[in-house]
């Protein structure tokens, strides 16, 4: 058992190795209701918001959909600009978009199975929202985001991702910008060198590597960067973009095969000095009380172990 410190951040993980079977050895089963009608399937696009975006095929069927969400959490309606009063009460309208991106026409297709051309055009949709919503007055961030399972906080199973945009940077990026902004290079470039090479990489082509966080907070959890600094994906140009789904393919391929629910999501920020990357949190253990009282956790599999598991070996 091992106490480590995230690389760069402020937050504790405790490493214990789990006795006896090995968590990924355990197939969970999907227990999912299927709704009576999917209406992210083609034929029921009027069941939709109206559409926002689309990507299509030479027949002119869509192959990606973009649209506000039904149930959205912010809308861009109202006061954006936060404020506080009598010192301790801050606030803002609930401003922002919410959307949903449906990633593929096919109902019975994970991510995963996605090819990495196909991928490669999702994340395109990726960031061509971050830079049309940035447009937004008032919006400060995009965030860009997947749920993939019931304990990963979905309840509709045909692919699709989310996207919040918000009127404010998230603490988790904010805090990773001002622990980069106190070293006098980029940490992250320093760290992907070391972790190339080390028992916790897992993926690696051209321009991406993947690799298990020393200090993983969840089973599984693995990152991928860019090779060479660069602070978006909205930097990104074709092939860089197609790198990137080759490795995320990977990822979640092996995802699937574990048959666990994930979280994915995006880390980028405007300020240059920021390293973009995808964290991907596998949620097989739930966090209870330690997790949430202390912000530090406890992970029964150690990421080189992951990463061994990532790599088939
Ligand atoms: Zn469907
Ligand atoms: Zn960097
Ligand atoms: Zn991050």
């Amino acid at each position: 058992m091992e106490l480590r410190k995230d690389y760069i951040l402020d937050r504790y993980v405790i490493v214990s190795e789990a006795r006896g079977k090995r968590p990924h050895e355990i197939k969970e089963i999907e227990v999912k209701e299927e709704p009576v009608a999917c209406f992210f399937c083609p034929g029921d696009e009027s069941m939709t918001p109206p559409e926002i975006a689309r990507v299509s095929d030479e027949k002119g069927n869509w192959k990606i959909r973009v649209f506000q969400n039904k149930f959205a959490t912010v809308v861009p309606q109202g006061v954006s600009e936060i404020r506080t009063d009598n010192r301790f009460f801050t606030f803002s309208d609930a401003f922002g978009k919410h959307e949903i991106i449906v990633e593929t026409p096919d109902h019975s297709k994970h991510t995963a199975d996605l090819s990495v051309d196909e991928l490669k055009e999702v994340l395109q949709v990726y960031s061509d929202r971050i830079t049309e919503l940035s447009k937004i007055n008032g919006i400060k961030h995009v965030n860009v985001f997947k749920n993939h399972g019931g304990e990963a906080g979905t309840s509709i199973v045909h692919s699709h991702t989310q996207i919040i945009a918000n009127n404010f940077v998230p603490s988790t990026v904010r805090e990773e910008l001002d622990a980069i902004k106190k070293f006098q290079s980029c940490p992250y470039c320093d760290i992907i060198n070391i972790e190339k090479g080390s028992y916790r990489r897992c993926f690696e082509n051209e321009l991406f590597v993947a690799f298990t966080p020393y200090a993983s907070r969840f089973h599984y959890e693995i990152w991928i960067f860019p090779k060479h600094h660069i602070n978006s994906i909205t930097r990104m140009d074709n092939n860089m973009l197609w790198h990137m789904a080759e490795i995320l393919k990977k990822v979640l391929v092996k995802l699937k095969e574990m048959n666990v629910p994930y979280n994915f999501f995006l880390h980028y920020h405007n300020d240059p000095a920021y390293h973009f990357h995808i964290e991907i949190c596998p949620r097989q253990a739930i966090w209870a009380g330690y997790e949430l009282g202390t912000d530090a956790c406890i992970n029964s599999v150690t990421p080189e172990e992951a990463a061994k598991f990532y790599r088939g070996e």
